[in-house]
């Protein structure tokens, strides 16, 4: 198992954010965290990453997450966070190749191999003509996508997306997602993916797990966890559900 972690938990001072969360993420496997803001969907993801001290047991490859170098573990894994970051004037290569810094060597130097894979990641997301342009001048849906890529350069064997999509119109989203399937299904990658959009979530992801006040409300296929009265307790609006079992749609009554 790539990653497991059991009983997870985490208190922001005294305020819990997480409690009794267990979680396995295996390779070709896609797993959507969904659940209302404030749910504990950010903090899970920097748990199982070591970037907040979290309670209970999270091991990557059998070891804990405390144990691994983070150079190391940033060759396992690749986060995107929920607000992700550039330098002014910075470039969509300088962004894709900043991917490769857990496999530069002491003083920093490049290798053949950064530039061929940073280049096979710009072809793969669409990026070949933006090379060379300002990150500053991107869409908001071009400067995700150059993000997702920068995760992708680190060639991990598994992605944790903090809200991909949120920058995202319709269409691009969807892309996304199918380009997250193909990676896990052809690269046998893994994905951990938090996300707003239930439907979508619902129609690409292997399994959804639903975060309520930082516990698992429910977990499993889509058909399982979109249920209208599981998502209007959790969210505090009235659901509606549409389609069949293999692909239920849920809408908010208004
Ligand atoms: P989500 O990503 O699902 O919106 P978060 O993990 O960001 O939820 O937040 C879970 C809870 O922890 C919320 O109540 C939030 O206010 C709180 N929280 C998040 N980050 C911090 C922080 N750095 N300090 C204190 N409380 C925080
Ligand atoms: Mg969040």
């Amino acid at each position: 198992m790539l990653l497991e972690a059991k009983d997870v938990g985490h208190a922001y001072g005294d305020r819990v954010a997480l409690r009794g969360i267990s979680i396995s993420l295996d390779s070709g496997q896609v797993v959507a965290l969904i659940g209302p803001n404030g749910s504990g969907k950010s903090t899970l993801i920097k748990s199982l990453l070591g970037h907040v001290p979290a309670t209970g047991e999270i091991s990557w490859r059998g070891k804990h997450v405390r144990e691994w170098r983070p150079r190391e573990l940033a060759r396992l894994v690749a986060y995107l966070p929920q607000s992700p970051r550039h330098e002014p004037g910075q470039t969509v290569a300088e962004t894709l190749r900043l991917g490769r810094a857990p496999y530069w060597g002491a003083f920093g130097l490049e290798s053949s191999a950064d530039e061929r894979v940073t280049l096979e990641v710009a072809r793969l997301l669409g990026l070949e003509d933006l090379l060379d342009r300002s990150m500053d001048q991107m869409s908001g849906g071009q400067r995700q996508r150059v993000y997702i890529g920068r995760c992708l350069t680190q060639e991990p064997a598994a992605l944790l997306l903090d809200e991909p999509n949120t920058f995202l119109d319709l269409k691009h989203q969807i892309d996304l997602w199918q380009l997250l399937r193909d990676l896990a299904k052809k690269k046998n990658l893994a994905v951990l993916l938090a996300s707003h959009e239930l439907n979508i979530a619902g129609a690409h992801a292997d399994r959804l797990m639903l975060l309520h006040d930082g516990a698992l409300a429910a977990s499993g296929s889509a058909d399982t966890v979109l249920q209208p009265e599981v998502l209007s307790s959790v969210y505090g609006v009235r659901i509606e559900r549409y389609g069949d079992a293999a692909n239920p749609v849920v809408v908010p009554r208004i």
